[in-house]
């Protein structure tokens, strides 16, 4: 099972916002959309960072509500960690328990082509389960 699985069901859709944009304004996206992260690009859109719901809890305990009106930039993480279609889902989930984060992108020819979160993957994965115990049963049955 691939990434390419997973975006073929879900849908390629990544919501992305400028590094300008400020912190109140992603919040807006995140509950709005029902998101977790959102993937900041720039003018030429390339991937400059991700932002998720746990830097902006981080930052605001940090030092307050008055980074809401800061721009993202103060929040984001910019080094980030992308995958490709052709990883396979167990892959996937390696890269995120490694590095303990439940977002991400994916990238082909350098250029943002969907996301996979978390959720993504453990419902897969769930779905795998129980195939493979249905056609355990089926054929201990047979
Ligand atoms: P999350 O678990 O996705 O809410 O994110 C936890 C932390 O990891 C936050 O600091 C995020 O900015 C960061 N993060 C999330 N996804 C990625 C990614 N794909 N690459 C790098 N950092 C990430």
């Amino acid at each position: 099972m691939t990434v390419a699985l997973i975006l073929a069901d879900k849908g390629r859709e990544v919501f992305t916002m400028r590094p300008e944009t400020s912190v109140s304004d992603v919040v807006d996206i995140l509950a709005s959309k029902k998101i977790g992260a959102v993937v900041i690009t720039d003018a030429s859109d390339v991937v400059c960072g991700i932002v998720s719901e746990r830097d902006i809890v981080r930052e605001v305990s940090l030092r307050g509500a008055s980074v809401l009106d800061q721009p993202v930039t103060q929040c984001m993480t910019r080094k980030v960690v992308s995958c490709s279609e052709e990883d396979t889902i167990d892959a996937v989930m390696g890269i995120m328990t490694r590095n303990r984060f439940r977002h991400l992108p994916v990238t082909a020819n350098g250029r943002l082509a969907g996301i996979v979160s978390i959720g993504d993957v453990v419902k897969r994965k769930i779905e795998q389960a129980v195939r493979d115990a249905e056609e355990l049963r089926n054929y201990i049955a047979g």
